[in-house]
């Protein structure tokens, strides 16, 4: 086996981290809320939801969300 048990460690971190986004975005949409800013509620570009659909929010605000 050539992948390193901490190797895997923060790669399965890393996936929870994506499923966490991925639940946060479905209950986003299922509040409306998807689409808009967290921070300032502001539409998202939505060219910006096609590079990122997790994204959480607008360019102004995005990387400080970012974990
Ligand atoms: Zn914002």
């Amino acid at each position: 086996m050539d992948v390193a048990p901490d190797d895997a460690m923060v790669k399965i971190a890393h996936a929870r981290t994506v499923i966490d986004q991925v639940e946060a975005a479905i209950a986003r949409i299922e509040q409306g809320t998807y689409g808009k800013c967290e921070s300032c509620g502001q539409d998202i570009d939505e060219a910006m939801l096609d590079v990122d659909p997790l994204a959480q929010g607008c360019m102004c605000h995005q990387a400080a969300g970012q974990a």
